[in-house]
């Protein structure tokens, strides 16, 4: 599938209904979430594998993987509202993805996921709580050899010490995340926010 087909597809997807500021709930803007599958798709950790989407909100990468022939698609998000917009998501594009209501920070439930190929994921970037990221780093280097996620630029010295013994950050792509007004507190109608689209791949 072509980067434009896949963004096209991602693009008519339904957002958050009443988006929970203390989960930093912003939809994965399609332009972004189909770079980092079309990268992932082209080193071949999607296609046929195994991808767990954390934090998976509206479902915009799960669906995504599934788009582009992944095995299992499983999505983990603990917000039962977002799931439901999810639900619909893959319904509308005949995605077939397991959707699971859950913490990433719950180890249990990590666990008992099984194991993934690969993880994808767009996680809080700690504008609530600056250490947010960190159980989805861990919950994704639980489940998968490597794993794709949507930091804010500048977060790779975090990264690496964080992830210092455990894994290897390998690459790292710019991006723009135009932030919408979304919730009462913003001032400006968009806010365009610098992200990296980077891999780890546990050591
Ligand atoms: N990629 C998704 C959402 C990214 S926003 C989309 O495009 O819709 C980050 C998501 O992580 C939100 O949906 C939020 O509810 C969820 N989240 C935040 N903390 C979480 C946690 N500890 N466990 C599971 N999900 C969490």
């Amino acid at each position: 599938m072509r980067l434009r087909t896949l963004e096209m597809a991602l693009e008519g997807l339904e957002g958050f209904g009443r988006p929970d500021p203390r989960f930093e709930q912003y939809s994965t803007p399609a332009v972004l979430a189909a770079r980092l599958l079309h990268h992932a798709h082209l080193l071949g950790d999607i296609e046929g594998k195994a991808v767990c989407d954390l934090g998976c909100g509206t479902g915009v990468l799960a669906c995504g993987a599934a788009l582009l022939g992944a095995e299992r698609v499983a999505g983990v998000e603990l917000d039962q509202e977002a799931l439901a917009v999810a639900r619909r998501n893959a319904a509308h594009l005949e995605a077939e993805i397991e959707l699971v209501l859950g913490d990433v920070r719950d180890r249990s439930l990590i666990e008992g996921l099984g194991t993934f190929d690969t993880v994808v994921m767009n996680p809080p970037f700690g504008a609530q709580d600056p250490h947010a990221d960190r159980p989805f780093v861990d919950a994704a280097l639980a489940l998968a050899p490597v794993v794709y996620g949507i930091f804010n630029t500048g977060s790779i010295p975090f990264l690496g010490a964080y992830t210092a013994g455990r894994a290897e950050i390998e690459f790292a792509i710019g991006g723009i995340f135009p932030l919408k007004r979304t919730f009462a507190f913003h001032r400006r109608d968009v806010v365009e926010i610098e992200v990296e689209i980077v891999r780890i791949r546990r050591l």
